[in-house]
């Protein structure tokens, strides 16, 4: 899902689509779908360069295998994220949207002003995909699609803190000059959210990076548990004072809760958890080692559905015990439900957290 949104966002206003080149797009901005393991393909293909009109051969991969995504969604593991992107040998254009879709003769024109600049020529000295925000700057594209070709750029500077950090703080600015827009929620919005998140995480900006994640933990746009568990993966980090790369907890994480009134006399009643209340994170430590597990507590309700109390009776891993009470506290119960028993309700919760695969 997030990956057509991003597709979409990334796609040339007017250009045609075609699908090998949207496979192209696919790598680039692989969303935090579960890690697959994928055979790998590549091929090196023809492109024009628009203005030298100059063919030149690319490396196109179509599939290759993913192990997972970074917290600022880098594949993790892979030699080609970010994708290779076409480049013109003779005149040093990075091609937008990866040579494909037509640009108008304005944006031709732009271009060829932009490749003779000093700016270009500074850009230059930096990595293609710098080159091709700096392109996207120009033909003033949208800011989130500027900010996603910096981060881009940062991965290919992985090994160079001070560069890389350069490349995310400019993407910083443009998720931010996008964030502040009065937009509706999607998902390119949520991914800009998260994004900020682990920027001003990576540039060791811990203080803010809290009081941003405290802000976003309750938004309804990051109620998922995936986005969850990588908001209290970043609260984890930043308490850390970390600022380096970490593979995010993907989707393959779940957590599953069972509810039982265990009061005498409440027979028939099923509790049940308002929509507001957040389902605990699956935690880092176990999601590294590949460890699930299970928490079992006891809750006091009071028959307006808050938690007053709680007791652990068993838990599997203190990680898991945890992130449980974290999120307990918070919890709000639909007071319909619990109508008649004997208040506080007594309800025994059993938390699951499981890996698939
Ligand atoms: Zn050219």
């Amino acid at each position: 899902m997030s990956q057509d949104i991003e597709m979409h966002s990334l796609r040339h206003r007017r250009g045609p689509r075609r699908p090998v080149l949207r496979t192209w797009l696919m790598v680039v901005v692989a969303g935090l779908a579960g890690a697959l393991a994928r055979a790998e393909d590549v091929r090196k293909i023809k492109v024009e360069c628009p203005l030298c009109e100059d063919e030149f051969k690319f490396k196109l991969v179509l599939e290759e295998l993913r192990s997972g995504l970074r917290l600022d969604f880098k594949q993790f593991g892979s030699v080609h994220s970010p994708a290779e992107v076409p480049e013109c040998p003779r005149c040093g254009l990075v091609l937008p949207d990866g040579g494909r879709g037509e640009l108008s003769d304005a944006e031709l024109d732009t271009l060829r002003e932009l490749i003779k600049s000093d700016r270009y020529k500074t850009a230059r000295e930096e990595t293609s995909y710098f080159r091709l925000a700096v392109i996207y700057e120009t033909l003033q594209r949208p800011p989130q699609d500027i900010a996603f070709a910096y981060v881009a750029a940062s991965w290919q500077v992985d090994e160079e803190p001070v560069r890389c950090q350069i490349y995310l703080a400019r993407a910083l600015a443009w998720y931010e000059t996008y964030l502040v827009r009065p937009e509706p929620t999607s998902p390119a919005r949520t991914r800009a959210m998260l994004m900020r998140a682990e920027i001003l995480r990576r540039l060791a900006r811990f203080a803010e990076a809290r009081e941003y994640l405290d802000e976003i933990a309750h938004h309804p746009a990051l109620a998922r548990q995936v986005d969850q568990n990588i908001i209290q993966q970043q609260r984890d980090l930043v308490a850390a004072k970390d600022d380096e790369p970490h593979v995010a907890i993907a989707d393959d994480a779940r957590v599953d809760v069972a509810l039982r009134v265990t009061t005498p006399g409440s027979r028939g009643l099923r509790p049940q958890l308002t929509t507001e209340a957040r389902l605990p994170a699956f935690p880092s430590g176990p999601y590294a080692a590949r460890v699930s597990g299970a928490v079992t507590l006891q809750l006091s309700v009071t028959r307006s559905g808050y938690v007053v109390g709680w007791q652990v009776q068993s838990a599997t891993a203190e990680a898991f015990a945890q992130s449980v009470l974290r999120s307990v506290r918070d919890w709000t119960f639909d007071p319909n439900r619990l109508d008649g028993a004997p208040s506080p309700v007594q309800v025994e919760c059993v938390v699951h957290f499981g890996l698939d695969g």
